[in-house]
């Protein structure tokens, strides 16, 4: 698979699991479980920066704007044939066998990235 690729899937990984965490800390009322959600947060947010120091600069603009735009799985995978993020068929021939997971593409319906599980 291609590296920043594989980057980009476990950003996006992360935040969701930021996201959740924090609908957690909003949702819980009792401190104790509010302190222990935070510290779970800060150490997402460390593996989130390290990960994002390593994406290529145009890839992680591209990687922030569908995450703004759709506020989870900028990431998608392609589940025989049909793109997970908008659940829209890819056109057949859309891709190449030999660019799946190694060069950067993106559903032509809903714009995320999309990856292929081998
Ligand atoms: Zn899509």
């Amino acid at each position: 698979m291609n590296i920043q690729l594989h980057y980009l899937i476990q950003l996006s990984d992360l935040d969701t699991q930021l996201e959740e965490l924090k609908s957690e800390r909003i949702r819980s009322k009792e401190e104790s479980i509010g302190f222990r959600v935070q510290a779970k947060e800060n150490e997402i947010i460390k593996l989130r920066e390290n990960i994002r120091n390593k994406i290529d600069p145009e890839l992680l603009n591209k990687y922030d704007k569908i995450q703004k735009r759709y506020k989870m799985r900028a990431v998608a995978q392609v589940n025989e044939g049909v793109c997970y993020g908008c659940f829209t068929a890819l056109p057949t021939s859309y891709v190449a066998e030999s660019d799946k997971n190694n060069k950067i593409i993106t559903c032509p319906n809903c714009g995320r990235i999309l990856f292929w599980i081998e």
